[in-house]
């Protein structure tokens, strides 16, 4: 059987969580997502070879296993405005890996990551993160400098992306490597 993994999507409101998700499993950026499409999850299968090199796995014998069944994440995105109301513990249960993601255009969503990531610590545990800038083709927008990205980020000592959902930039780098990541913790 194929492993598969449960990994969420955080963040406050409008900052690009949906259209994230939506242009890395499905290659496509609609202007505007009412909601979150269709179910509450979307699920993509790892592509293993193009990451395969990176894989630390200690356990010879699981990295073999992963390598010859497979691995799918169900990425769990919530819709709606309300994010903050309606994230439900349930939402964070038995998660594997989380993207946080911030809009640099909204200071505000900047200032949110902290409440997103203790959010996650207390309900889903210590698992593999990463801070996502989205929205970079706005450049002269921008509020949140790469090197405040980066310094937050470093806070956490996690990894930080910057991307365009829009333009379709860094966005599988992003998904990519947290991948990485939940395999590599995978025990
Ligand atoms: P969510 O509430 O976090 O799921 O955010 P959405 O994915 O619904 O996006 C909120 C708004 O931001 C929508 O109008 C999107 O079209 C827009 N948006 C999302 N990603 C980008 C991006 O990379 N660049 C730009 N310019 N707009 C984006
Ligand atoms: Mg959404």
């Amino acid at each position: 059987m194929t492993y598969v993994g449960k990994a969420l999507m955080l963040g406050d409101p409008f900052v690009g969580k949906t259209s994230l998700l939506a242009q890395y499993v499905d290659d496509k950026f609609d202007i505007d997502y009412k909601q979150t499409i269709g179910a509450n999850f979307l699920i993509k299968e790892v592509d293993l070879t193009s990451i395969i090199t990176k894989l630390e796995l200690q356990d010879e014998k699981l990295k073999n296993d992963i390598k010859e069944k497979g691995f799918k994440v169900y990425w769990w995105d919530v819709g709606g405005q309300q994010d903050k109301l309606f994230v439900t513990e349930y939402y964070f249960m038995q998660a594997v890996g989380a993207i946080i993601v911030f809009d640099i255009l909204n200071k505000e969503s900047y200032e949110n990551l902290d409440f997103w990531i203790s959010k996650m610590k207390e309900l889903s545990g210590a698992i593999p993160f990463i801070i996502v800038g989205n929205k970079i083709d706005e450049k002269d927008k921008r509020v949140i400098s790469i090197k405040e990205g980066q310094k937050k980020a470093m806070s956490y000592n996690v990894e930080y992306v910057e991307t365009s959902a829009k333009l379709n930039d860094n966005v599988d780098k992003a998904f990519e490597d947290l991948s990485i990541q939940i395999l590599n913790n995978l025990k």
